[in-house]
């Protein structure tokens, strides 16, 4: 497999996967906690709310002992004094009464310090008797088997809704006697719900009691509580008045508020992390994969100037050898065999130039002398050099020299540069043998473009060809020689006198290097 993929493979195998594993199972599972706790919670404000329903009846099953014992102690002969203090202790307790049977008649016996409200109050409780005598019957069962039981029942006068009619059942020796009191309900949330409220809220609740029918608060813990039932996150009936209802909520930010915030949170450090984590694996990959890359490229290198060395080199050995043993007869071929020495020769110098240059130019060694160019006279400069080698490989070569552009660069670079660009037209022509060079100008760069017709550079290629050591392995290029450097070289040069290189290319039609230098304005 190729050493990048398996890089490739290997990274996300060990660190890829289990991270965004680990991020989905986490994420999956936020949402999961977030729940819980909301049902936790939830358990925990339907407890409070639970406990004071309870705190409730047991306020009202003392009442109702305190009557039932009064009643035992005194009977309905009994002086006013016990009922009476039962309801000077609790302001709630409007009035209390229990119907005693007198001379064979049912009579109500009422207890109350408005006695004007009593007397209203006394048809009313009446007729609400005998329309609930079925529930009474229960409640008459229900004590026999030994249950005391308090029932809320609607009575006549439910337009003054603050009042609430309780009954129960007294046994005595003379039989069951229908008790109740009526309940100021105001009082009783004020007086005896209330001050539990405050006990539980502990600065971290608000406690509200709501009368449900005008779905107005009541009472809360909090001072000038306006809000209505809905803003509680829980509110639950009162047992003993189903026309109230109790509702509690959190002070500052709530649960829930804080549980989503808390989640939100850890999401998007998840999700960041991820992220991060990605972007540097794709980072250390990029990097692994260009080590790799140069480092095939510089195995290949070696192997290919090994190469282009001993070819010459060869050549060299055996003609010089030759005309040594002195076998070489006719003076014309002794001079043939002295101007391939000297071309070897030249050859390998060319070869040993370019490696001394490239390690110069990218140890950063090579100073440059940045002056005015115009580099209409400069390629006229190589051209008159360069004639006679591209005529003698059969090229054809135009300069439009349509303009005058005079860049700052540095000439020896920029000849080095120029005469690179050539010699690669020259070897990668095939037989297309045509090079063109056009001068123009672009903003404020001078534009140098260097064309061939020739064999071209596939897309995936051209990302590449301005590496160092990189050379195309494939295709008709593979077999023409070559170092690898000479563009990589290129790059570093233009580079260094502030300007760039690119390359348009389309394979097997040709190539178009251009070269962009700082005007001189
Ligand atoms: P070298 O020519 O020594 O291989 P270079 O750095 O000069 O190294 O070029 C890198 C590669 O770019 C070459 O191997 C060649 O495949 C490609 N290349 C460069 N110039 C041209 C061109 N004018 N036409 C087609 N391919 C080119």
């Amino acid at each position: 497999m190729n050493p990048i993929k398996r890089i490739g493979i290997i990274l996300s195998v060990v660190f890829l996967i289990p991270v965004l594993f680990f991020s989905v199972y986490e994420i999956s599972s936020l949402t999961k906690d977030e729940r819980m706790i909301e049902n936790i919670y939830q358990k925990q404000l339907e407890a409070i709310l639970f406990s004071v329903n309870q705190y409730s009846d047991n306020t009202l099953s003392g009442w109702i002992s305190k009557v039932e014992s009064d009643y035992a102690t005194h009977g309905n002969s009994g002086s006013l004094s016990e009922p009476m203090q039962l309801l000077l202790a609790n302001t709630a307790i409007q009035m209390s009464f229990i119907i005693d049977t007198v001379e064979q008649r049912p009579t109500l016996k009422a207890f109350s310090f408005d006695s004007l409200r009593a007397d209203s109050l006394r048809k009313p409780i009446e007729t609400a008797l005998s329309q609930n005598s079925s529930q009474i019957q229960q409640l008459i069962k229900y004590k026999r088997s030994g249950f005391q039981k308090a029932e809320s029942i609607e009575a006549g006068w439910q337009r003054d809704e603050k009042f609430q009619l309780i009954i129960f059942i007294i046994e005595s020796a003379s039989g069951s006697h229908v008790a109740g009191l009526v309940i100021n309900l105001e009082n009783f949330i004020e007086d005896q719900i209330g001050p539990r409220l405050q006990i539980i809220s502990k600065d971290q609740f608000i406690l509200t009691a709501y009368n449900k029918k005008k779905n107005v608060t009541v009472y809360s813990t909090e001072l000038r509580d306006t809000t209505s039932m809905n803003a509680a996150l829980l509110t639950k009936d009162l047992w003993i008045f189903p026309d109230y209802a109790l509702g509690i909520r959190t002070k500052g930010a709530s649960l829930k508020q804080i549980v989503r915030e808390r989640t939100t949170t850890n999401f998007i450090l998840l999700v960041g992390l991820d992220v991060v984590l990605v972007v540097a694996l794709i980072l250390a990959f990029r990097s692994v994969k260009r080590e790799v890359q140069l480092a095939q490229n510089k195995s290949d290198f070696v192997a290919n100037v090994s190469h282009e060395i001993r070819t010459p080199l060869a050549l060299i050995s055996m003609f010089a050898e030759t005309l040594e043993l002195g076998r070489v007869k006719t003076e014309e071929k002794k001079q043939e065999y002295y101007s391939i020495i000297s071309k070897e020769t030249h050859r390998l110098t060319g070869i040993v130039n370019k490696i001394l240059n490239f390690s110069q130019a990218e140890a950063g060694k090579k100073t440059l002398r940045i002056e005015e160019v115009s580099l209409q006279l400069e390629i006229r400069e190589i051209l008159k050099t360069y004639d006679f080698h591209l005529k003698n490989k059969g090229f054809e070569y135009y300069f439009h020299e349509s303009q005058e552009v005079n860049v700052k660069a540095d000439k020896a670079a920029l000849t080095e540069i120029i005469i690179n660009l050539i010699d690669n037209a020259i070897k990668y022509s095939g037989d297309k043998k045509r090079i063109e060079i056009q001068l123009s100008t672009e903003l404020d760069a001078g534009v140098l473009a260097i064309k061939d017709f020739g064999l071209g550079i596939s897309k995936e290629n051209q990302k590449h060809i301005f590496d160092k050591f990189y050379r195309v392995s494939s295709g008709n290029l593979a077999n023409s020689q070559g170092t690898g450097l000479g563009l990589s070289l290129v790059k570093q040069l233009i580079e260094q006198q502030n300007g760039r290189i690119t390359v348009n290319s389309e394979l097997g039609k040709g190539s178009t290097f251009l070269l962009y230098l700082p005007l001189v304005k």
